[in-house]
């Protein structure tokens, strides 16, 4: 980072938050099919719907009324109740009595918001907002149904079974993946952004010397560069479980369950128990002042990302030496999102780590991390390797000493592929947002000749703040320091470097 590099987010004025009630008309107890009186509701899968399950009535969902819907006249902090701070000595066991046969129900919310009555029956909910952060604002509802889940598992640990454990391989089944409704935040942010710094334009790309001593060298045109906009962020998501917010633990591959987001948040409904039924559920633990500096840090982020949708020409990079960002207003939801879950158990001596499939159940986007069977794996990187050293000799290359590395870099790929260590939610690309009152300042300031960095240095507009260091995380789970040292000191050229990292995050996907 330069000298004089300025970067600061000003958060709303510290006003009272607005609190907006959401849970308006939610009754606790029974509630009953208008046409049949049956109790007993649960999910439609096949278009998100609460439906009779005794004579299929099927329900209008209600959406949540009183929030701020237009984002750019959102002002200070609002928050949802249901997103309010929880309270820590809150009585979480009710007692109800059964409208239909008298008797007493128990339902202790810290794990349940539905019991049936153990005489009659029928099915009591809770539906009143409770502070311990197990009722939340809005519900995303399941719309995959657990066979497609099932078949979406499956073709993709189908596709990695050749260097899977042998133990998984003979283990797998998904029979046993779960429905979860996972706890996040939903957020919507209306800020003003204001970057300054300096681009350069490439405008001639030529060679000096010939064959092993042949160098590039750029020509580039150097701008100052301003971009100062109102944006109005809608629908950010961030997990709001201290567990599913650890991303680097290194017991469970929690980023997969990550890296499935976004959701279609915009069709969430306001919170009813009987969208719980048939799934489980983990309660919110976060309050949002824990929140605050993710939810700060991706939304510079975002700023940052949708600036280079209007720096296309500045094909070299921009060097911002001040980002500013101004939060006008914050609005937070409370939320359960819809996630199929397979997990397994690898013990490796007294090493156990927890691997995921996970689901997306509205998008059937889906990630994964499945075991590797490394004695294979590392046999075939080494034939691999003994193949890059013959290769090296045969092939007239300029890069030819790449070779050496070819099984390290094929060990890199296939790992990557498997365990998906570098998977996340793309949030600065993938959130919803309106950029208004954009103003623009291009001024020239001088060409310059025989660069020799193909990019410009010092450019920071791709940067992710909010990222998880991929390499930190890789090299957490292979308990040693390779990857980066692989990929960026043993070749000096960055356009080679890059080349590498573009194809080993390639292997990642799907
Ligand atoms: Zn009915
Ligand atoms: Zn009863």
């Amino acid at each position: 980072m330069q000298n004089g590099y300025n970067s600061n987010i000003i958060p709303p004025a510290n006003n009272e938050p607005t609190i907006i009630k959401t849970d308006v008309g939610s009754k606790n107890g029974q509630e009953k099919c208008p046409r049949c009186g049956s109790t007993d509701i649960s999910t439609n899968t096949n278009n998100g719907k609460l439906r009779c399950n005794f004579c299929r009535h099927e329900f209008e969902p209600e959406k949540v009324s009183g929030m701020v819907e237009d984002i750019s006249k959102l002002q200070g902090q609002v928050m949802g109740s249901g997103a309010t701070d929880i309270v820590a000595d809150t009585n979480e066991v009710l007692t109800f009595k059964c409208s239909s046969c008298g008797a007493e129900v128990v339902i202790d919310t810290a794990s349940l918001s539905q019991a049936r009555c153990h005489w009659c029956r029928n099915t009591l909910s809770v539906n009143e907002q409770i502070p311990n952060g197990s009722i939340p604002d809005v519900v995303l509802p399941f719309n995959i149904n657990k066979e497609t889940a099932k078949l979406e598992i499956e073709k993709f640990v189908g596709k990695r079974k050749f260097f899977a454990h042998p133990k998984f391989k003979e283990e797998f089944t998904t029979e046993n993946i779960m429905g979860v409704y996972f706890p996040y935040m939903i957020v919507d942010v209306n800020a003003h952004a204001n970057f300054i710094g300096e681009g350069e334009h490439q405008t001639r790309k030529y060679f000096r010397g010939s064959g092993s001593n042949q160098k590039a060298y750029f020509d580039a045109d150097l701008y100052h560069v301003e971009r100062e906009f109102d944006l109005a962020i809608s629908g950010l998501s961030v997990e709001s479980s201290l567990d599913k917010l650890n991303n680097i633990a290194l017991d469970k591959t929690n980023n997969v369950i990550n890296a499935i987001m976004p959701f279609d948040v915009e069709n969430s409904v306001k919170y009813n128990a009987n969208y719980l039924k048939g799934y489980t559920s983990e309660k919110r633990d976060t309050n949002i002042d824990q929140l605050r500096t993710i939810v700060d840090t991706e939304a510079k982020d975002i700023a940052r990302f949708t600036a280079n949708e209007t720096l296309k020409e500045y094909d070299r990079g921009v060097a911002w030496s001040n980002e500013q960002l101004n939060v006008k207003g914050q609005q937070w939801k409370a939320a359960y999102l819809p996630v199929w879950l397979y997990s397994y158990q690898q013990v490796n001596k007294d090493k156990k780590i927890l691997h995921y499939v996970a689901v997306n159940a509205r998008t059937k986007e889906t990630m994964g991390s499945v075991p590797i069977h490394m004695p294979k794996l590392i046999g075939v990187s080494f034939i691999v390797e003994i193949l890059g050293i013959i290769a090296m000799f045969l092939v007239d290359f300029d890069y030819s000493f790449l070779f050496l590395l070819s099984g390290i870099i094929y060990f890199l790929i296939m790992f990557i592929r498997y365990r998906n260590a570098n998977a996340r939610h793309t949030y600065e690309i993938d959130t919803k947002k309106n950029i208004t009152n954009l103003r623009k300042v291009d001024n020239f300031i001088k060409s310059e000749k025989g660069l020799t960095n193909s990019t410009m240095n010092g450019a920071n507009n791709k940067r992710v703040n909010g990222e998880t260091s991929t390499s930190k995380i890789f090299d957490s789970f292979t308990g040693q320091n390779i990857s980066n040292s692989v990929i960026n000191s043993v070749t000096n050229s960055s356009s080679i470097a890059s080349f590498i990292k573009d194809n080993i995050e390639k292997g990642g996907k799907e």
